[in-house]
């Protein structure tokens, strides 16, 4: 298969881009893709929030190939750009004319001390993973009074404002519950603003203090307690405890090793 396009990565940017150039008439496009399952990612932010099931945003990887698309079922392990092959986990390799490399960002669960030993019980959940997001849903729910903590990591994530709004749509169940005012609700930001352009910046603050959301910029939580059910955040005074009822916790995120 010299000559071809190939495509590391059957996720939204690499079904997007095989669908564009079958449409454009390219007739020699390849994706190599492990996963049997295409996740549609934004909408684990609704299961967490009780709006939608997990099954939802779950597709078979076949039905959402577009027609015409060779799939190679494997994983790349590495690309020989001298040679202009992609070496495939299994053995084998996919000869490539052009290359585009779209396999998401991985999630550093282990970089943020005790999130491993804490998410997925001790009242912590994480709408990053499809097995977590209706976890988040159940402490959500359960959560009638106490102290819930929401927060992002520093460094590059998957949709910057995910961390935010599984929050807001938590505060506005409990508003409809009318348990909001039992709640103190921490929203926890590494950046110096809520939104990096001003004019959501500022609709956000409004939003935040409407439901009565502390929130903390240019802060971080830097180490998860389960069993003390606390968190420590770091800001820009220093360190302080925080203890929690409930906590929904984005891991840290880097480029595929
Ligand atoms: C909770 C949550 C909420 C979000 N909300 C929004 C939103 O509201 N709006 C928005 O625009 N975005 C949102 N996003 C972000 C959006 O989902 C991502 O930006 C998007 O999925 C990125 O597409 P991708 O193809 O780069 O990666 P992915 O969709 O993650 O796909 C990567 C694919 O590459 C495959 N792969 C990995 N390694 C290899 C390998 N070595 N060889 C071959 N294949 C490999 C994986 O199996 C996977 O299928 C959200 C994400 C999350 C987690």
């Amino acid at each position: 298969m010299d000559g071809g396009i190939v495509i590391i990565g059957g996720g939204t940017a690499g079904i997007s881009v095989a669908a564009r150039l079958r449409r454009a008439g390219r007739r020699d496009v390849t994706v190599v893709e492990p996963s049997a399952v295409h996740h549609y990612q934004p909408l684990w932010t609704l299961v967490g929030g009780g709006r939608a099931p997990v099954s939802a945003a779950a597709r078979s990887m076949a039905s959402v190939m577009p027609r015409g698309v060779r799939w190679v079922r494997s994983a790349a392990v590495e690309v020989d750009p001298f040679a202009r092959r992609v070496v495939l986990r299994e053995g084998g390799e996919v000869g490539y004319g052009h290359l585009v490399v779209c396999p998401g960002i991985q999630l550093d669960w282990d970089r943020l001390d005790g999130l491993p030993e804490a998410v997925g019980h001790s009242g912590v959940s994480s709408n990053y993973s499809a097995t977590l997001a209706p976890e988040t849903w159940r402490l959500i729910r359960e959560t009638t009074s106490g102290t819930a903590v929401f927060a992002m990591p520093s460094g590059p994530i998957k949709c910057g404002g995910a961390p935010q709004k599984i929050a807001y749509l938590a505060a506005d169940y409990w508003r409809e519950r009318g348990v909001l005012g039992r709640i103190d609700i921490h929203l926890v930001l590494p950046t110096p603003t809520m939104f990096a352009v001003p004019e959501y910046a500022s609709v956000l603050e409004d939003v935040a203090r409407r439901y009565g959301i502390h929130v903390h910029l240019e802060s971080e939580i830097v180490q998860v307690r389960p069993s003390a059910r606390e968190v420590v955040l770091r800001g820009p005074t220093g360190e302080s405890v925080l203890p929690y009822t409930m906590a929904h916790l984005v891991p840290p995120q880097s480029a595929p090793d």
